[in-house]
């Protein structure tokens, strides 16, 4: 005997204990897995069965093995356990397979199979051991949330049908508040009234422009913003939307730099001026502490470029590709500025429907260039 051959038997000892309390750790992983883990050999026979197939399927170990794994399988769904098995034979895995199953008391539940081949030393496929997992609760999760999806889909088509034809039966009084002031407005003689008048007057066309946005929103949120197309001077345009901004704004002068440009275009006029009064009104409202705003368009090649820019707050790079999303306002502004955050959102929806662009450039505290691009026909 050589000095080596105890210390040898000792090793072996150790080896042997160690590999004992390995195979225990994972007969104890396997027997209390929350997973079904069960083994069957080639017949389909079941060989094994831990708790947590007892748990899934209602049988116990001593009634499942022995018996076949199609016990577990629901009548129109026998073909699969060949299938599996002819890719068990070839010595392949099958993985997440979503399938139905059978409980002891005939219940169907939804479970995932991982099947793998199991092989003996010389590695002939022996057997396939099978790790099922019950998804009940997955699949009822993802029901619940189809459902709330489908709910949430049908509340807000609710709402955005609310707000339309609430704004369409708004207009109407408000079309006459504005008709019955003016005739009072011409009337009047005393200039104190005639001011009251003025101040209602601005504030009805304020109240008649955001109902005219709400409005506008779920026309968009429908699908159904329509255009009107035909041909004008673009400069005709360009001037209107200039008038009808500096006759209800004085603090701000509206400078266009640029030339007429004597060009007529096919497009949505309304809509249009639409938009160049939105950009001219919020490069006002938010550069407060400034006094003039510049407007700039010119041609290039088969398109219009149109530019307002102002010597504002300017907005911040992290926030400005959401600027043009509905309802959207910049973090932490004054809240005297009012708004709704529709106007950039229907301008943008607008451009798209002329198949041009909308676009901005600022930096904060600097001021912004709000941009849109036309084709001209
Ligand atoms: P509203 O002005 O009614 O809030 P808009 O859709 O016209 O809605 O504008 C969305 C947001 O974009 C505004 O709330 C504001 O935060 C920001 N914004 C728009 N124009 C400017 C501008 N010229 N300068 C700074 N911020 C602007």
């Amino acid at each position: 005997m050589t000095p080596s051959q105890p210390e040898g038997i000792a090793y072996n000892m150790i080896t042997d204990k160690a590999a004992d309390e390995h195979f225990r750790m994972l007969a104890s992983i396997i027997e209390y897995s929350e997973d079904a883990i069960i083994s069957k050999d080639l017949n389909g026979i079941i060989k094994t069965w831990n708790r947590g197939a007892e748990k899934i399927f209602g049988y116990t170990e001593k009634e499942a093995v022995g018996n076949s794994i199609t016990m577990l399988i629901p009548p129109d769904r026998q073909h699969e356990e060949q299938m599996i098995l002819e890719r068990i034979y070839r010595g392949e895995q099958v993985k997440h397979f979503e399938t139905i199953r059978m409980t002891k008391d005939g219940k169907t539940i939804p479970i995932s199979l991982t099947i793998s081949p199991v092989k003996n030393n010389k590695g002939e496929v022996i057997g396939a051991s099978k790790i099922a997992r019950d998804m009940t609760e997955k699949v009822n999760l993802q029901q619940q949330l189809q459902v709330n999806a489908e709910n949430l889909e049908r509340l807000n088509s609710y709402k955005d049908e609310f707000i339309g034809i609430a704004s369409h039966e708004l207009k109407t009084p408000l079309t006459t508040i504005k008709a019955y002031l003016q005739l009072l407005e011409r009337e009047l003689q005393e200039e104190a009234h005639q001011e009251y008048i003025t101040i209602t007057l601005n504030h009805v066309d304020k109240l008649t422009r955001l109902v005219s946005e709400l409005l506008d929103v779920s026309k968009i949120q429908a699908g159904k913003l329509a255009f009107n197309f035909s041909d004008f001077s673009f400069d005709q345009l360009l001037k209107e939307g200039i008038r009808a901004v500096q006759q209800t704004n004085q603090t701000h002068q509206v400078i266009c730099d640029s030339r007429p440009l004597n060009i007529v275009i096919h497009a949505d006029q309304h809509r249009l001026e639409q938009v160049i009064v939105n950009l001219l009104s919020n490069a006002i409202k938010y550069s407060p502490n400034s006094d003039k705003v510049i407007v700039h368009a010119i041609k290039e090649e088969e398109t219009i470029l149109v530019s307002v820019k102002d010597f504002g707050m300017g907005i911040p790079f992290s926030e400005q590709d959401k600027l043009f999303s509905r309802f959207f306002r910049v973090s932490g502004i004054d809240p005297n500025i009012q708004g709704l955050g529709m106007g950039l959102y229907i301008s943008d929806e607008i451009i798209k429907g002329h198949k041009g662009k909308i676009w901005v450039e600022s930096e904060l505290g600097k001021g912004s260039v709000f941009y849109f691009r036309i084709p001209l026909y």
